[in-house]
């Protein structure tokens, strides 16, 4: 266990350090995720899982992934299986044991009363609306309600005629007797449970008695033995009633476990919050909960992310008490960083156009050699078809060029990457004025590799070979806001509307007649990009996963 605090350590790990120190605890150190199966998980979700995950790690403690599933009104199984499915993926050595807040409900029931017994909770007939109403402001006090004083036993009858479906929803609640004048409105008798006829995903029927967040979490914290409940900065008003629920239980008094909070995350040019995303999916703005777009863990999976890549994205960004927005460029430098040394390197042609080597033999193909990856040369070399006819990117051809076009046009000489030079001598336009076909002609002396060349070129381009190029799609996905900072009530009016561009003619070569779904490649200028699951026998589908440059600022 680690017991020194070191320079880098955050201010959660400070506390925890403190309390290892002091022996505040005589259990492991203990934290979870709590989600509520009400939606994916975003990259929001994922900065908790990786703190709350790496805490349990670095202390050699224990991480309980533990589903908030007390309302059941929002809750649904597809929910549950995503946010499993997530963690997995995010924390590859977890050992997938998953509880359940639900679970709990009996003892959230016996521990509601004991605090009837103890003449701190009654039933309250006031509506809902009534208790708003009574509940004062932030400068005057609230009023108590005229059921306050009921006795231990009409309040014990009650809340269990309450269990027993003896009520209509929403005629009685169970508040807490806390202090209607506190300055923390939270603290003015909160209630605690309210009656709701709603099937339960894993109760059904059994309860027709929800117990709320507040009084709900920290006995689950509790009863999972959790020591540091890590929680986001809203809930900072909230913690004098979390350690007042488990200050007036006598199972969970000793020991408490602690609530701390932090930061949410949020990124430039993203729309956080799943109430926010699950619009987009509803109204069918995108392909689903998992689209590229999304920064969802499951987007991001399919969009080619790595967890190593988000886990160090979430560790870079460290963790404070100030809220801040993440410039997205950060994640995108994660995402790189990984891959580079990792992504085997081709060329492939997004937006093709024939190239015509006039001077090179009609039949002959020549495998010439390239490092599979430049910056990794343990990854060796391959072989790469070439041959009279290539395609290169239409962009790299111009009838008429700007200065400082050094890429090709009539009269020019590029260097095509791991090939030769060739000159460009004449080019063929339809009748629209789009070039159909180019010619060059290419100079043995200047193979790629074969030492001096005396001549120099200023541009490189890259090609496949015709004869061995194969058709692939690809998905180009860009940021899913126009602006880098947007208003969350207008957000659908700032959705970025070129987000995704499918170009169903590109060129990969013949190394990809068999590949794995998931692989990733860099294609040389173009970015990095993943197989998606979607390419079958007849189809090659990729999506990009990131550029090689931001594209913007
Ligand atoms: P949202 O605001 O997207 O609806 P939520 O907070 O309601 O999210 P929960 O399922 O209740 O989602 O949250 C599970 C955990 O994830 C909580 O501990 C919450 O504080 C944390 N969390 C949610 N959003 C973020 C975020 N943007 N950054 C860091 N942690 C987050
Ligand atoms: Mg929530």
């Amino acid at each position: 266990m680690s017991e020194i605090t070191n320079e880098s350590s955050n201010f959660i790990e400070k506390i925890i350090d403190y309390d290892l120190k002091h022996h505040v605890y005589s259990r492991n150190i203990h934290t979870r995720f709590p989600p509520e199966p009400n939606g994916f998980l975003h990259i929001g979700h994922a900065k908790s899982i990786c703190l709350n995950y790496g805490l349990a790690e670095e202390y050699n403690g224990i991480f309980n992934l533990r589903f908030d599933d007390t309302n059941p009104v929002k809750e649904d199984d597809t929910y549950i299986e995503s946010i499993i499915k997530d963690v997995k993926w995010l924390c590859q050595n977890w050992n997938g044991k998953v509880f359940y807040a639900s679970n709990y409900f009996e003892k959230m029931y016996s521990c509601a009363l004991e605090l009837i017994e103890k003449g701190l909770a009654y039933v309250d007939d006031l509506s809902a609306e009534e208790i708003k109403n009574h509940r004062g402001t932030l400068t005057s006090p609230g009023i108590e309600s005229p059921f306050r004083n009921r006795t231990i036993a009409e309040n014990r009858l009650l809340f269990e005629n309450m269990k027993n479906g003896a009520y209509e929803d929403g005629a009685k609640v169970l508040r807490a007797k806390i202090d209607m004048a506190s300055p923390n409105l939270n603290m003015r008798d909160p209630v605690l449970y309210r009656i709701l006829r709603a099937t339960h995903h894993n109760t059904n029927d059994e309860w027709c008695i929800y117990p709320m967040y507040d009084y709900a979490h920290p006995i689950q914290d509790a009863v999972e033995n959790i020591t540091h409940s890590i929680c986001t900065l809203e809930f900072e008003d909230h913690r004098p009633l979390y350690e007042w629920v488990l200050d007036h239980l006598d199972e969970f008094k000793k020991e408490p476990p602690k609530q701390i909070e932090f930061a949410k995350l949020f990124l430039t040019k993203t729309m956080m919050g799943k109430r926010y995303l699950k619009q987009l999916v509803d109204e069918g703005f995108v392909d689903g909960w998992n689209d590229p777009r999304m920064p969802t863990i499951s987007g991001y999976r399919k969009r080619g992310y790595t967890p190593e890549s988000i886990r160090s994205f979430c560790d870079s960004i460290g963790v404070s008490k100030s809220q801040s927005v993440v410039d997205i460029s950060m994640l995108e430098h994660a995402i790189r960083e990984d891959l580079k040394t990792k992504a085997p390197r081709t060329m492939a042609v997004l937006d093709p156009v024939k190239l015509v080597i006039t001077n090179y033999p009609e039949d002959k193909v020549e495998y010439l050699e390239a490092e599979i990856n430049s910056e990794n040369p343990d990854m060796g070399v391959k072989q790469i078809p070439f041959g009279r006819e290539i395609f290169i990117e239409r962009d790299d051809f111009m009838e008429n060029p700007p200065n400082k076009y050094f890429r090709l046009f009539p009269g020019n000489e590029v260097r095509l990457r791991h090939a030769y030079f060739v000159r460009c001598t004449d080019f063929t336009k339809d009748a629209e004025g789009k070039v159909t076909e180019i010619r060059c002609t290419y100079d043995p002396e200047t193979k790629s590799g074969s030492g001096f060349c005396a001549r120099k070129v200023k541009g490189t381009i890259h090609w496949v070979s015709a004869k061995h190029a194969l058709n692939a799609e690809v998905r180009l996905y860009d940021y899913m806001m126009e602006d880098e900072d947007f208003d969350k009530s207008n957000f659908l009016e700032k959705l970025n509307e070129n987000s995704k561009v499918i170009l169903k003619d590109c060129k990969v070569d013949d190394s990809f007649s068999s590949y794995n779904q998931g692989d990733r490649y860099q294609f040389l200028r173009h970015g990095y990009f993943i197989i998606d699951e979607e390419s079958n026998d007849g189809k090659l589908v990729f999506n990009r996963i990131v550029q090689l440059k931001s594209s913007w600022k």
